[in-house]
């Protein structure tokens, strides 16, 4: 028997090695996967460049307190703010420390300019923000929730893609909405552009703050981040899962403006930002700014989703939906998705359920144009066995 806490349902099956979009058992077997440690090994497993700079650091400097500068902490800051709408960077070592981090700033942010009274957050039904409390009550999972009482106050939810009731629950108390801009776990949805700028508009008018959760969607799309194509400008926000490349990392950005609560003493954590973390977080941005890369994402994206339409047209009865942007994507099934993914992984190849019977596909942003050909031919091969 295990002596880890049960709190996972896993396969029975582990991997001894990775490289790029495969891993391997100690069998040797050897795996397509298109999990990626959900969403979080951007550049593929054991990168050459991730694997060189975390031994060099390793030799240097680990870890020391956020009492002193960081100069890696630092860079890695100017990096992210100098390419983005943010003015400063806090870091973490999760996402659900980022949501949290950016639940806090939108708080302090109305307590410092004297309006104490705003500080409550519209959130939508079916997101997934982490599991620590506060995340958990802003999520309002009933699965996740079931058990964790008393409630964490301070959220109020509505359902997704309704603008009337956004409106309805705006009031004087609250600071601000928050809304992952593809809702990851809920299933691979999209916001639109025009909702994002309708978001914009009624945060504008109400004078509150626009958190936009990037944790999964961060890096992923062909642009840095997945709300950049509407061309609007958030307040906050948080990204974790594939800025550190399989390390953990998290971080929520934040404007000058809303970051004006935020003074020495009013925000730590022992481990976050340290020298190794933010040597890899760097050595990511490396090769993500190489030229042509994001675009080439994109471009990767689209070839991807030309693949998986063909198949859905040619097997509507298996799968109803292509979802996502670039290489963050989502297959909308008629059969059961759990019983689709374990066929998948029978043909060795690894996938991720979401809500609403959805399969999430992560491949790596490193990913060949034929292993993605090996993904859609191993997804088409278990839709012919399933009709
Ligand atoms: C995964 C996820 C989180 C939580 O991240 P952890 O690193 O597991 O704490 C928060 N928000 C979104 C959108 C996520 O996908």
């Amino acid at each position: 028997m295990s002596s880890v806490l049960g709190t996972y349902a896993r396969k029975d099956i582990s991997f001894s090695e990775g490289k790029g979009s495969y891993l391997f058992t100690e069998k040797g077997e050897k795996y397509l996967d298109f999990v990626q440690g959900i969403a979080t090994n951007v550049l593929g497993h054991c990168h050459n460049h991730l694997v060189k700079t975390i031994q060099e650091q390793s030799k240097k400097l680990w870890h020391v307190s956020n009492a002193f500068v960081i100069p890696e902490q630092e860079r890695l800051a100017k990096r992210l703010t100098k390419n983005t709408f943010a003015d400063f960077v806090c870091f973490q070592n999760s996402g659900t420390e980022a949501t949290e981090a950016g639940i806090k700033i939108a708080r302090k942010y109305f307590h410092k300019i004297g309006q104490s009274e705003k500080n409550r957050i519209i959130t939508f039904k079916g997101a997934f923000h982490g599991r620590t409390l506060a995340a958990l009550f802003a999520a309002n999972n009933p699965k996740h929730i079931e058990g964790f009482g008393p409630k964490i106050d301070g959220f109020d939810q509505v359902p997704f893609a309704d603008h009337e009731a956004i409106k309805k629950a705006i009031n004087k108390n609250t600071a601000a909405i928050m809304i992952e801009t593809i809702m990851g776990e809920g299933g691979i949805k999209v916001v639109p552009d025009f909702c994002l700028k309708g978001l914009r508009e009624i945060c504008d008018e109400h004078g509150i703050l626009l958190i936009l959760d990037e944790v999964q969607s961060a890096y992923r799309t062909g642009n840095f981040f997945a709300f950049e194509k509407s061309g609007i400008t958030p307040d906050i926000v948080p990204i974790a899962k594939g800025i550190g490349g399989g390390f953990p990392l998290g971080a929520c950005l934040v404007t000058k403006k809303v970051s004006v609560g935020m003074t020495p003493g009013s925000h730590g954590s022992t481990f976050g930002g340290n020298p190794l973390a933010m040597a890899v977080g760097n050595a990511v941005l490396d090769i993500i700014f190489e030229k042509d890369f994001l675009n080439n994402v994109k471009k990767k994206g689209e070839y991807f989703d030309n693949n998986l339409n063909k198949i859905k047209k040619k097997y509507p009865k298996i799968i109803s939906e292509i979802r996502g942007v670039g290489l963050l994507k989502g297959l909308k099934m008629v059969v059961d998705n759990v019983e689709f993914i374990k066929k998948l992984m029978d043909l060795k190849m690894l996938t991720v359920k979401a809500e609403e019977n959805v399969i999430r596909l992560f491949p790596p942003l490193t990913v060949s144009d034929k292993e993605l050909d090996e993904a859609t031919d191993k997804i088409e091969k278990v839709c012919k066995a399933m009709s």
